[in-house]
């Protein structure tokens, strides 16, 4: 690689490959080594590398305006992004605040919930419930609400202990129950979480309608969403969705509450939205939240020297136009049956005990076995590395929860022919970690 890099990376003991060029589902690195671009880098790029019609839309902004400040100016494309949010958003969202990332979203909507208690005379209201085996971001407010231990040990410190309910999670339901004894106990746990912590102390709970990063893709169980939305509006708590990974076409619909229809108070987007071109995030906001700022102090100040800049705005509002004129949420639906079978007959052909499960193109697989005795112990990081050997890019999730669960997630934009190339590479990832020897008897 030449001299000595001085970003500092991840892993400080990890040489990465330098990453050249990319184009549709494919990166190359500057040795001229193709990768297949399974995970959509970071669950991002879901409009493929490269695509034309984003960079044509970049460009043309290039030439007007790139920067203006949000308490100076409002700005054509964050306008017009922010209408066409709302036009697909779920409920009565009504209103959108532009980020640089999903952490960034996720400290918004915490704070925009707490304000709406203030605004309405309820400050008490002030903890945020969320779920084990969930991750909301790196930022202090975001991991304060996120299950991921290691993600959280480093800065534990700066944490405040705020109430997490158990997770919906039916390969290992932390009730031990199987999908045919199913009776939402995860849904009741919420309700439970929230009278121990005294609704009226409680402003908001949050969750990702499918879990990604910790848990690796995890669906809630049918009936979960609707119960849980049903238990917040009993006890007056602000809903959530974090659908920094799911919004915008990742599952199959336009955002992962639309599996139920479920109309939240505060819904975060990120990573997809602006499908890896340029940093944008956004919390969408309630009219009834909206309404109590405006006729209340009538301020929501705080923000980022780069919220809603026009560049960035204009990058997103050519995604989201990209996706509404190709129906890529439909087309995400129907790959997502392919690739789901295509990565279920992989581990079957041989005898890999797994969980395959998500939503449209955001898939997990999680290879520990339900008898714990017949674990192979591959982690996820293990078939990362080896999928990489292979020229796959796969996206190790799980927290010490959840070890050996990986995301598969390719662009939504992946052709058949792509996806039966990941598959057969993903095949041969599995042959480089799984012993032979642990297959039939898992
Ligand atoms: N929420 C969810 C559900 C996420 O998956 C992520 C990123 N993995 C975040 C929030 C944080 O987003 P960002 O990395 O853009 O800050």
């Amino acid at each position: 690689m030449g001299e000595t890099s001085r970003v500092l990376p991840p892993d400080l003991r990890v040489e990465y490959p330098r990453a050249a060029r990319a184009a549709g589902c494919y990166l190359y690195d500057d040795q001229g080594r193709e990768y297949l671009d399974g995970c959509s880098s970071a669950i991002a790029v879901n409009v493929g590398h490269g695509n034309p019609e984003i960079l044509d839309a970049i460009r043309a902004q290039l030439d007007t305006i790139t920067y203006c400040y949000r308490t100076q100016f409002a700005n054509e494309p964050a306008e017009r992004l922010a209408a066409e949010l709302v036009r697909l958003a779920p409920g009565d969202l009504s209103h959108v605040q532009f980020t640089n990332s999903g952490s960034e979203g996720t400290e918004a909507a915490i704070r925009l919930a707490l304000q709406y208690w203030q605004e309405v005379g309820r400050p008490e209201r002030r903890l945020v419930v969320s779920r084990d085996v969930s991750y909301h971001g790196a930022t202090l407010g975001a991991l304060a609400v996120s299950g991921h231990e290691a993600r959280r040990r480093p800065l534990a410190a700066l944490l405040p202990d705020l109430p997490r309910a158990p997770r919906a999670d039916c390969h290992r339901c932390p009730f031990g129950l199987t999908r045919d004894t199913c009776a939402l106990d995860c849904a009741s746990a919420v309700e439970q979480t929230i009278l121990a912590a005294g609704p009226g102390n409680v402003a908001a709970f949050i969750m990702e309608p499918v879990v990604g990063a910790a848990g690796g893709a995890v669906p809630a169980p049918p009936g979960y969403l609707t119960a849980v939305a049903e238990i917040c509006r009993r006890h007056d708590v602000l809903l959530i969705a974090d659908e920094v990974m799911t919004g915008l076409g990742r599952t199959g619909r336009w955002f992962g509450v639309d599996a139920e229809s479920v109309a939240p108070d505060l819904l975060v987007l990120g990573k997809g939205m602006s499908a890896g071109y340029l940093p944008i995030g956004a919390v969408l906001v309630d009219a009834r939240i909206h309404a109590a700022i405006h006729d209340g102090s009538g301020t929501s100040a705080l923000g980022h020297t780069y919220s809603a800049n026009p560049l960035a705005a204009a990058s997103a509002a050519a995604v989201v136009d990209f996706l509404v004129r190709y129906d890529v949420p439909a087309r995400a639906a129907r790959a997502g049956d392919r690739l789901r079978r295509g990565l279920a007959a992989v581990l079957a052909a041989r005898g890999v005990a797994a969980d395959v499960r998500g939503a449209g193109l955001l898939l997990g697989v999680d290879l520990t076995p339900h008898d714990p005795d017949r674990d192979h112990g591959v982690t996820a990081a293990a078939l990362t590395a080896a999928a990489f050997e292979e020229r796959l890019l796969i996206y190790p999730a799980g927290t010490d929860a959840v070890p050996r669960a990986v995301i598969v997630a390719p662009p939504l934009t992946i052709t058949d022919a792509e996806l039966d190339q990941l598959v057969d590479r993903f095949a041969a990832a599995l042959d480089r970690v799984v012993p032979v020897a642990d297959r039939r008897s898992t």
